[in-house]
């Protein structure tokens, strides 16, 4: 059995103010082109189970950032909160760690799209690094080829 905690968070400004279980207490670090842009830097993430509860949502907007997902914000403060598959029904929530009110207890799990991480930054740790196609194949992903 997984052990869910309950975990509160929000954006900068309040807008969006969510609560939403969490299996473990383990991040992920996206170095993809597209996460960088987005959220200013590395994307930290923590893979969330199902949706989330929302206390406000005056703020939340979804911008359609692929083919296959979309990245949830504020629209107000600009915070960078969610993202999820639009390719499957009920889609988990994958949130940033930076989301959450506490998360100082979270632990770095893995670095995804460590190949397209530039050169004028590095991350001193030693856990495990999986390439952009490592992590597709994962998520059943083909992107350069149809069926
Ligand atoms: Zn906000
Ligand atoms: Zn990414």
């Amino acid at each position: 059995m997984t052990d869910d905690s309950v975990r509160s968070g929000g954006c900068l400004c309040g807008a969006v103010r969510f609560e939403i279980a969490v299996p473990g207490a383990k991040f992920s670090i996206c170095h993809c082109g597209m996460c960088r842009k987005w959220s200013a830097g590395p994307f930290m993430t923590v893979h969330c189970s199902g949706e989330a509860t929302f206390e406000n949502q005056e703020g939340l907007a979804w911008y359609p950032g692929s083919e296959w997902a979309e990245r949830g914000f504020c629209s107000r403060c600009g915070s960078s909160l969610f993202y999820r598959l639009t390719m499957q029904p009920d889609p988990d929530l994958i949130v940033s760690v930076e989301a959450f009110d506490d998360a100082d207890d979270m632990i770095l799990e893995r670095h995804i799209y460590v190949d397209a991480q530039p050169q004028r930054y590095q991350f001193g740790d030693s856990r495990p690094r999986v390439t952009e196609a490592e992590f597709l194949k994962e998520l059943g992903i083909t992107p350069l080829e149809e069926s």
